[in-house]
């Protein structure tokens, strides 16, 4: 028996004892799922039990190195223990901002006593991490930015506003782009923050989105106080450490959203819903054209997860994403915002319900889900944005 082949009967028999029997079936989704914090309401028993024994075991983050909480495991055997997750599709442990973006960023950036002080927490989902980019003024052009940074002795006095702060109301800590030199060229007067939110100063009001739910924030600062230690790289070379980490994000966003399962998500697949809405001749989807869009879809989808799928054995290998994860963003959003129009054609009238008798929760749901799905061309960076990051650095065109 070969190593890997008694990695994965290891697996097996650690999965048959310690996987519970409740959320076997129960894949769920890059954003449907624990996503840990000192604010977490646990619901299910199943999940916490869930997450203790894979964290215990370092599999809530399988590749991270062992002293940081993770599993070490080699790209190989990441990869066999994905196999059997997906056997018993089993949803990950933990999701989150944590486990995506800012633990990547601090495994690359971050000094010994960062990575021992949060990577842990992130792999026993103590702590939820949110992130400060974007301001009023600072998007698309997000070296503009003007939340500041003073220097005050051992401290940065932090003062500022940053918008579109996702789920800013539940996190413990946010990762934070701060203007440290007002008077260096825009991109090298900034530094990359790590900031508890339970700092005096540090306030957040959540924005009500066009489908009915507040998953971002205003998040204000005021006079708040930040050790030196939390600065990540160097001071005033933070734009390095966030063009980093935006490369994890716009892979993550690609993933959440682009691969679909080539399904609907949690209330059935495409083909089912579809069955439903539009009823089948000779056990054919009624409407061709319907029918068409449909079988179109969901081949792009699978082949983007096959292309995902690649991606990630690559960074099990090492590999840090470059330009090419703006490639993998617009289309995995375009690909969720073609299935999310879709899903509102095949409903028809039943897809356009949003509150009260007449509708049923999973027709619902399909009008939030597809409100929801607009922000997808601007979230992690707008497709425009990715387009040009496309043309200048992937294929080498000139400005
Ligand atoms: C669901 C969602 C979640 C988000 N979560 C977070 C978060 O957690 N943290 C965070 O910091 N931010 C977050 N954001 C903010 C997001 O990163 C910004 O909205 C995005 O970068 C665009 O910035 P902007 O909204 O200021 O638009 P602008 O930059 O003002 O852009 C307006 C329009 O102009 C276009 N445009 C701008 N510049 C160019 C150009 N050079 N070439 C061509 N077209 C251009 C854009 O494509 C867009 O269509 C989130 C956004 C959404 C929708």
């Amino acid at each position: 028996m070969s190593d890997l082949e008694r990695f994965r009967s290891d697996v097996r028999a650690w999965l048959e004892q310690n996987a519970p029997a409740g959320l076997r079936g129960r894949p769920g989704s890059e954003l449907e799922g624990v996503w840990g914090g000192r604010k977490w309401q646990w619901e299910n028993p199943d999940q916490r039990a869930w997450l203790e024994r894979c964290a215990e075991r370092g599999f809530s983050a399988p590749s991270w190195p062992r002293e940081y909480g993770g599993g070490g495991l080699s790209k190989d055997e990441a990869k066999v223990l994905g196999e059997e997750l997906r056997r018993l599709a089993l949803p990950p442990p933990v999701i989150g901002f944590g486990l995506t973006m800012i633990g990547p960023t601090l495994l690359a950036f971050g000094n010994e006593a960062q990575k021992r002080e949060h990577l842990p927490k992130i792999c026993r989902g103590e702590i939820r991490w949110c992130q400060g980019y974007s301001e009023p003024g600072a998007g698309s052009d997000l070296a503009g930015l003007q939340t500041r940074a003073a220097d005050d002795g051992d401290h940065y006095l932090v003062n500022g506003t940053k918008v579109w702060t996702s789920y800013a109301d539940k996190a413990d800590w946010i990762f934070a782009l701060v203007r440290t030199d007002p008077n260096a060229k825009k991109q090298e007067g900034i530094t990359f923050l790590l900031i508890d939110m339970a700092t005096p100063g540090v306030s957040v009001r959540p924005i009500k989105l066009i489908s009915g739910s507040s998953p971002f924030c205003e998040t204000h600062f005021t006079d708040v106080r930040v050790p030196k230690k939390n600065v990540v790289h160097q001071v005033n070379a933070g734009w390095t450490v966030a063009k980093a980490l935006l490369g994890h994000e716009r892979t993550m966003v690609a993933e959440a959203f682009g691969s679909g399962g080539g399904a609907g998500g949690k209330r059935g697949t495409l083909s089912e819903r579809a069955k439903h809405h539009l009823g089948s001749e000779n056990g054919r989807l009624a409407d061709p054209i319907l029918r068409d869009q449909l079988a179109q879809l969901e081949m792009d989808t699978r082949a983007f997860s096959l292309t995902m799928q690649r991606a990630r054995d690559a960074a099990k290998a090492g590999h840090q994403p470059g330009p090419e994860s703006s490639i993998f963003k617009v289309y995995g959003t375009e690909v969720n915002m073609r299935r999310q129009e879709l899903l509102v054609k095949i409903a028809g009238p039943q897809g356009l319900g949003w509150e009260g008798p007449g509708f049923d929760p999973e027709e619902l749901a399909t009008t939030r889900d597809w409100l929801r799905s607009r922000g997808n061309s601007i979230e992690g960076g707008t497709s425009e944005v990715q387009r040009n990051v496309i043309a200048k650095r992937v294929l080498g065109l000139p400005d």
